[in-house]
């Protein structure tokens, strides 16, 4: 498949809303189905179109590929997409495929078709050097997975679900009714078997009988360095186990990066305010700075004035999709003293005086002023 942008695909703008990207979607699946569409690329642009549409859709897959584009550090991206069925086939209706889409399904299927299970979410907590450095860590997360006693049947061992007989095996239950109209067929899930179309007459001991058993996985997760605050990974897979053999959903990791107590961050550069005397910025002075990568040493040139930014390149962060790496911007903060002793007030004073005799100094800067306007007069 071509690498086109799926914004583009659907001719949309990046902050879409939901309803805008189904609109766009909807007027070109109509104009592109190969039902409708007797071009051959059709049905190429039609797979691109429904791509395009599962991934924005879906606010956590949007989500990732604004962040990550269409690969994301761990895992690939797409698998899933609407239970793998694929588009287009002949076995498909115009009308069955925009029922899927936009009714989730609202034609039940069948109920013994593989069915992928759901989605997970996982909130982690991380600290400023984790996301910057990345961790291999291992988490445990609550699920439910198939019962490996009786693999997902709910059978006993040794016994087999039946098909149900009130439904055949549907698992939906059609009641029809003579009305003035016409005859109306209604459908409903069968009450017997719960939409499963089949009866288990012994169930399986460890699940009784629900072919699922709750466990706490342990998952092994790879913080990738540069991670930031609010960002998310998708581990293909590990979300809640499908049904009928299908495959397991995803599981998704939101970091919560915690702050730090010196350094700020704001994309791949870390921020860092230095305090510094007077009398090390009226003279210059070589201090030490500290950086995630340890103390470097910083020359603070005399007559550095409060405010002044210093970078330290490339002592930021890495990022996160491997486009080169941050900076670190020190701002130096003049501290003005408090308290001062009788001997230190007497300096100041001696000081202020010198400043004020100085012919050249930019001290004078309020005497030029003065000046300067007495001209334009
Ligand atoms: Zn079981
Ligand atoms: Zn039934």
């Amino acid at each position: 498949m071509s690498k086109k942008d799926y914004y583009e695909i659907l001719g949309v703008s990046k902050d879409a809303s939901k309803d805008e990207i189904k609109k766009a979607f909807r007027g070109l699946a109509r104009k592109y189905h190969p039902d409708v569409n007797k071009d051959p690329d059709a049905p190429e642009k039609f797979k691109e179109i429904s791509k395009a549409y599962e991934v924005l859709s879906d606010p956590q897959k949007r989500a990732q590929y604004d962040q990550f584009g269409e690969e994301d550090p761990n895992q690939g991206f797409g698998g899933g997409g609407f239970g793998g069925q694929g588009f287009g086939g002949a076995d498909f209706g115009f009308g069955d495929i925009f029922d899927q889409i936009f009714n989730g399904g609202g034609r039940r299927r069948d109920p013994n078709a593989p069915r992928q299970g759901a989605d997970l979410q996982y909130e982690m907590t991380i600290t400023f050097e984790e996301a910057a450095f990345g961790k291999t860590t291992e988490i445990r997360v609550p699920k439910e997975e198939t019962c490996s006693t009786c693999h997902g049947t709910g059978a006993k061992p040794g016994t087999k679900p039946e098909t149900c007989a009130h439904c055949h095996g549907t698992g939906q239950m059609n009641t029809e009714q003579d009305t003035p109209f016409g005859r109306i067929v209604n459908r409903r899930v069968c009450s017997y078997c719960h939409g499963t179309g089949k009866i288990v007459k012994n169930p399986c001991h460890t699940c009784n009988g629900k072919g699922k058993v709750k466990v706490n996985k342990k998952i092994e997760v790879k913080i990738p360095a540069g991670i930031d605050d609010g960002q998310q990974i998708r581990l293909s897979g590990h979300g809640e186990s499908g049904a009928n053999g299908g495959p397991s959903g995803d599981l998704y990791i939101v970091f919560n990066v915690k702050p730090h107590k010196i350094f700020q961050r704001d994309g791949d550069n870390v921020y860092l305010e230095v305090p510094l005397h007077f009398a090390q910025v009226a003279l210059g002075d070589e201090i030490e700075v500290p950086t995630l990568y340890g103390n470097v040493r910083l020359r603070i040139p005399a007559g550095t004035q409060t405010g002044t930014k210093f970078r330290l390149k490339g002592k930021g962060i890495k990022n996160v999709r491997g486009y080169g790496q941050g900076d670190e911007h020190v701002t130096v903060k003049v501290v003005t003293p408090k308290h001062l002793t009788e001997e230190q007030k007497t300096i100041f004073r001696k000081l202020g005086g010198l400043q004020n005799e100085s012919p050249n100094d930019e001290g004078n800067i309020f005497d030029k002023m003065k000046k300067k306007v007495f001209k334009a007069d």
